[in-house]
């Protein structure tokens, strides 16, 4: 039997038009963060600030708050949001039409993240106007996470005591719950050929965009099977048309679920690209890194499924399902704090299509609530 929280609509979408007029590109999320400090202490909780922001060169570090728990028996829970957005972020419009709020500027409109923190605020402000019982929850407003999780790699895991984590950061209307997330790999290649007049000697050259063409048609990429994907995003090379081309570059990603599937393409791609570089006489170097690291939860999971079963209990079109991105959930799930991302009303992210249903916004503080609410009794181990 669940309790449904009273929202008020209104100050819902006066937070949300707020939040998305205060510019937060990665690093710069000192004006947000003192809106949310405000808006908290004006509600007499404490906010505090770690230095992740002095690690990273921001100029606030992630805000962590402690809503004490009005009931006992509650397992304690963590709640993340991301206070930075994609550019262009400044001088955003946002305009209200028939329930759906989206931006007349040519800029996003940041409901990634700003609908989650401002649905997590009317969570907060709608718990303390009325009687609900609840366990501890701990906010968290993290710094830089569109910058390859900055914040939420930095934040001081000492101030928290949740073993349990919902990180409000999927697009769609409420109900998807995203149990894994791929590990993300970078790829930036060096291809090195000799340069010669295209027209006197060619054949004393070595074409370098030759070499990675060879290569690019020996190689698998795009989707590769049902959680694993590869992409060359740029190719960059040559100094004029009548010299033979002696360096090319590459920048490249692969990502996948399984760590093991990232380490096979990327040999792949690159014995690809060393095979025609030794028939050709040239060379290639690579610089390949882990951006963020992956995580698979089992559906069966003690929280997975608790927010599934939440979602559906409210009539929600509710999915279990993987993401092909990261959010701070691919960091904590490293870090013992067991973390599903869920999905929480922006749509079209990062482009000036940006809009969000009013609707799915409050039907997401009534899930929030909801999970809240299932956080009592038994509970299983993470994993
Ligand atoms: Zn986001």
């Amino acid at each position: 039997m669940s309790l449904k929280i009273n929202i008020n609509q209104d100050r819902l979408i006066n937070l949300f038009l707020d939040l998305v007029k205060i510019p937060s590109k990665p690093c710069d999320e000192k004006v947000v963060a003192a809106y949310i400090r405000s808006f908290l202490e004006n509600l007499s909780y404490e906010v505090q600030e770690d230095d992740a922001g002095l690690k990273v060169g921001g100029n606030t570090g992630n805000l962590i708050c402690r809503i004490p728990a009005t009931a006992p028996g509650f397992e304690p829970i963590a709640i993340l949001t991301h206070m930075d957005t994609v550019v262009p972020c400044e001088g955003i419009v946002p305009v209200l039409k028939d329930g759906i709020i989206s931006v007349d500027s040519q800029t996003v409109l940041g409901g990634d993240d700003k609908a989650g923190i401002a649905e997590v605020l009317e969570l907060v402000k709608s718990l303390a106007d009325g009687h609900y019982p609840h366990g501890e929850i701990e906010l968290v407003f993290t710094i830089s996470e569109e910058t390859y999780m900055y914040g939420s790699r930095h934040l001081d895991l000492s101030r928290l005591k949740s073993r349990y984590a919902l990180v409000l950061d999927e697009q769609g209307a409420p109900g998807a719950v995203i149990n894994a997330a791929p590990y993300l790999y970078t790829m930036d290649i060096q291809c090195k050929g000799k340069a010669a007049h295209a027209g006197m000697c060619p054949e004393t050259g070595i074409s370098a965009i030759q070499i990675v063409s060879q290569a690019i048609t020996q190689m698998k990429l795009g989707r590769l099977d049902n959680e694993t994907t590869a992409n060359i995003g740029m190719i960059s090379g040559g100094h004029a048309r009548n010299i033979v081309p002696e360096d090319v570059t590459l920048i490249a990603e692969c990502r996948s679920l399984k760590l093991e599937k990232v380490t096979r393409q990327i040999e792949h791609m690159k014995s690809c690209l060393s095979l025609a570089a030794d028939e050709m006489g040239g060379t290639v170097q690579y610089d390949i890194r882990q951006s963020f690291p992956g995580y698979t939860l089992e559906e069966s999971n003690y929280l997975v499924q608790l927010a599934h079963q939440s979602a559906l209990e409210l009539g929600f079109n509710s999915s279990i399902r993987h993401s092909g991105g990261g959010t701070d959930a691919n960091i904590l799930n490293h870090q013992s704090i067991t973390s599903i991302v869920l999905s929480i009303g922006y749509r079209e992210m990062h482009s000036s299509h940006e809009h969000v249903y009013v609707k799915d916004m409050t039907d997401s503080v009534h899930w929030l609530y909801s999970i809240l609410q299932a956080m009592s009794g038994n509970h299983g181990e993470s994993n």
